[in-house]
């Protein structure tokens, strides 16, 4: 029995008003919310034990250092990587890609081959645009149809020994398709080529093996995941990380630094120059350990029926169409009300107290595939009810009448 009243009462935030009305809070995919007992880890770490790690030999530090570097172990066992120091500490998904994206500008040459899918987020697609801008690199697009899918032959005809990278999302945030990552991956290798995958929105719903994916790279934001904002990681395969340059000098990346030359502390730290978000990281390990206590199954079978419960009754309402229609797909609904602009009904839906993103979501590409402006996205996550669906639907049908 999954008991949502109980977990509610975790997520102080669920219990606010706004405008007026109890908040229905549905833009999960945007930024989840943060349950008490990582904001009493945030807490506790500030009123405690707050010092820079890695370097200090007094109290503070070392504690600050051994529950930053537990936190590390929590995403890598998470993830199951192979290793903690495969795991970087990054400010988010953003972050992890650019990483990625920079270090590739040493291994590209003019010509060489990059996919993309057609349904990344703009976090997927720029770094890479800029990449090719550097190399030379000619960046290729994986399709995707109607039904919000990849279409993978023309990738599987495009393949040759010019490709050297692959990048795509395992779930699309603007459609919530779960995409064939495992194939990707078989197939972008036996071409040669790496491949990165954006967990950013699988994450908070399927816990990804990445051994068993045999991702090259896969990258995360713990804001996703009941966690802190500003605050990810990044996983690599130990070859590839040692193969990479770092991203970023400073501080705590260094063995040794002479004015002749200096030379680069080991994995994981090449990578983190810098004071970290400690408590963030910290707070990020607690996050996992709240969402492992749930069961990442138990929640992706509720969260499944919450949105096939959300399906069947928006689509009662006239004139709403649902975008990205996979089977299988994460809790995200993004639909149109015939002849109405997406932002209107957002807006309306915010004095009623329920918060939906509305837009393109950083993924125009989709919404240029399906020549609209943009969506109403309403995306759940497992401390939602069947209640507010209702309460949403009653908001879209209420918007449909006062605009149409
Ligand atoms: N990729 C996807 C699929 C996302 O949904 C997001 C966040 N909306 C990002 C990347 C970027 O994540 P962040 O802003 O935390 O770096």
């Amino acid at each position: 029995m999954f008991d949502v009243a109980e977990i509610r009462k975790d997520f102080p935030i669920l219990a606010r008003m706004v405008n007026g009305y109890p908040l229905v809070y549905l833009d999960n995919a945007a930024t989840s919310q943060t349950p008490r007992q990582v904001i009493d880890v945030i807490v506790d770490y500030y009123s405690r034990y707050n010092a820079n790690i890695h370097r200090g030999v007094h109290t503070l530090s070392q504690e600050a250092t051994d529950a930053y570097e537990q936190a590390r172990t929590k995403i890598q066992k998470h993830f199951n990587a192979a290793h903690a120091h495969e795991i970087i500490m990054t400010s988010g998904t953003t972050h992890g890609i650019n990483l990625v994206a920079s270090g590739f500008s040493t291994f590209l040459d003019n010509g060489d081959e990059i996919w993309v899918s057609a349904m990344e987020h703009h976090s997927n697609i720029v770094p890479w645009q800029m990449l090719c801008e550097r190399t030379g690199a000619i960046l290729r697009i994986i399709p995707m149809d109607e039904n919000g899918e990849l279409v993978l032959q023309p990738f599987r005809d495009g393949l040759s020994e010019r490709t050297k990278l692959v990048f795509c999302n395992h779930v699309s945030n603007a459609l919530g398709t779960i995409n064939p990552i495992e194939e990707l991956i078989a197939l972008s290798h036996s071409a040669g080529a790496a491949v990165l995958i954006d967990g950013a929105q699988a994450a908070p719903h399927i816990k990804a093996d990445v051994q068993a994916l045999d991702a090259d790279f896969y990258t995360i934001s713990a804001h996703k995941l009941c966690g802190p904002t500003g605050v990810g990681a990044l996983y690599g395969k130990e070859a590839w990380l040692n193969r990479l340059p770092p991203y970023q000098g400073g501080g705590e990346m260094i063995a040794e630094v002479t004015f002749e030359k200096t030379t680069y502390a080991a994995l994981p730290h090449k990578f983190e120059a810098g004071t970290p978000d400690i408590c963030g990281g910290i707070a990020f390990g607690a996050a996992l350990d709240y969402l492992n206590a749930i069961g990442m199954e138990r929640i992706a079978a509720y969260e499944g029926e919450l949105l096939d419960y959300a399906t069947a009754e928006l689509l009662q309402i006239d004139g709403l169409k649902i975008f990205g229609q996979a089977p299988g797909k994460t809790p995200v609904i993004s639909f149109n009300l015939e002849g109405i602009h997406p932002y209107d009904v957002g807006a309306i839906l915010d004095k009623l107290g329920i918060a939906v993103r509305t837009g393109h979501h950083c993924a125009q590409p989709i919404m240029d595939f399906y020549r609209i402006p943009g969506t109403v996205r309403a995306s759940f996550s497992f401390y939602n009810t069947r209640e507010e669906v209702d309460r949403l639907v009653a908001g879209v049908e209420k918007a449909r009448q006062m605009l149409s």
